[in-house]
């Protein structure tokens, strides 16, 4: 028996793919919905197609573009073609989920993972045998802390808000300096003029509130805001029988947060060695380790920037060759495919990296 802790996307799909292949599989939520509250900005790269059919059903918005402003109000513009997806999240979970029940999961919603002893799980109301535990239950994740694989990990605050503003429907805006410390601002359509505005970082309110004023005057639907785990290259992600996987695991793109298409990646390579009975860490460490570094470095170098280095950046990007370069090359989740190419077309670009 597997027993997979969190009804998120990761979750969920990790447990489609094992019932699929036969395996017994209970599924854990602490809340009694699926997909609620949201906590995210939704948006997919293209990749998101190696592990989902795109499904109407959950798919709000596609994305052609992204405007990246530099603090001087310069914009480097991108141009693609369905480059990402806006996800709404409530109904793309949901389908994960029914995906799962469709291969027989067995899932308990309303039940709170409490501590794991001697291959008995103890939840608040009640417990279970298990042979195999995986936590995917996010960035505050019981199991990790449960297992003591914890340790001094960090988390930053995402905020926004969905608010009617007057936009075009297929580019999304990132915002960078040091107004946005440690982070960027988006603006992201998700259609019918409601877009996701929000930040993301240590400290936000402030930072928050001065962001939104650049939007005002302002109609608000909804706030929300949630925890965006800092990958950091030591995260242990498996002892014995107890592995993690997804935020709980901090497999996110350190340069954006981004965690739903690098999720789903370790989900797959987790699924294929439980099934396979090969070791998960090795397999991360070939198949996914590269890209979360390579992230996590731009982002170091980028946590340095002040706005004078973030302003010549975008002016040195702001070239044709750079730009027809991403046009054909670009992938916002891989880096390390791309970042050699844009330093031969532009070897100035290397002085950022010293
Ligand atoms: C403001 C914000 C914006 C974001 N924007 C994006 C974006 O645009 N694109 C992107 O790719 N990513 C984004 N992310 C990150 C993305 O939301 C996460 O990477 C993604 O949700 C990870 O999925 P998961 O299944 O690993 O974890 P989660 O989605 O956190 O799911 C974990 C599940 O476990 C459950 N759980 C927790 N503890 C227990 C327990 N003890 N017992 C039982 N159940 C439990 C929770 O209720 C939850 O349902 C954003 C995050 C934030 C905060």
């Amino acid at each position: 028996m597997i027993s997979i802790i969190g009804a998120g996307p990761i979750g969920a799909y990790l447990a489609w793919r094992l019932a699929k292949e036969g395996e017994n599989v209970r599924l854990f939520e602490e809340h009694p919905n699926i997909g609620r509250p949201v906590q995210c900005a939704g948006i997919v790269s293209k990749n998101i197609r190696n592990f989902v059919n795109i499904d109407k059903e959950f798919v709000l918005n596609t994305i052609n573009g992204t405007r990246i402003y530099s603090p001087n109000g310069e914009c480097f513009e991108i141009k693609g073609d369905k480059e990402a997806y806006i996800l709404d999240r409530a109904k793309f979970d949901s389908y994960l989920v029914e995906k799962a029940l469709d291969e027989n999961v067995e899932l308990y919603l309303g039940y709170k993972f409490l501590s794991m002893e001697n291959g008995n799980l103890i939840f608040d109301r009640g417990g279970f045998k298990t042979d195999v535990l995986v936590g995917a239950d996010g960035p505050l994740s019981g199991v990790a802390k449960n297992a003591e694989m914890f340790n001094n990990r960090k988390n930053l605050i995402g905020i926004q808000v969905r608010a009617f503003l007057d936009k075009e429907t297929d580019f999304v805006e990132l915002y960078f300096g040091e107004e946005f410390p440690g982070f960027f601002g988006w603006v992201i359509p998700e259609g019918k003029g409601i877009c996701r505005i929000g930040i993301a970082g240590e400290e936000v309110s402030n930072n928050f509130n001065k962001f939104l004023r650049r939007f005002s005057p302002l109609k608000i639907i909804e706030k929300q805001g949630g925890l965006i785990p800092v990958y950091n290259k030591n995260i242990q992600i498996q002892k014995d029988n107890v592995f993690l996987v997804g935020d709980a695991a901090a497999q996110n793109k350190a340069t954006t947060g981004g965690g739903i298409v690098f999720g789903l990646k370790a989900a797959k390579i987790l699924s294929d060695c439980l099934i396979d009975n090969k070791n998960y860490e090795r397999e991360i460490k070939r198949k996914l380790k590269k890209d979360l570094d390579m992230n996590l470095k731009i982002r170091l170098i980028l946590n340095k920037f002040d706005n004078e280095k973030y302003n010549s950046l975008i002016k040195l990007l702001n070239q044709d060759k750079i730009k027809e370069f991403f046009v054909s090359n670009g992938d916002m989740d891989y880096p390390t495919k791309f970042g050699f190419g844009l330093a031969i077309r532009e070897p100035r670009l290397l002085k950022f990296l010293f």
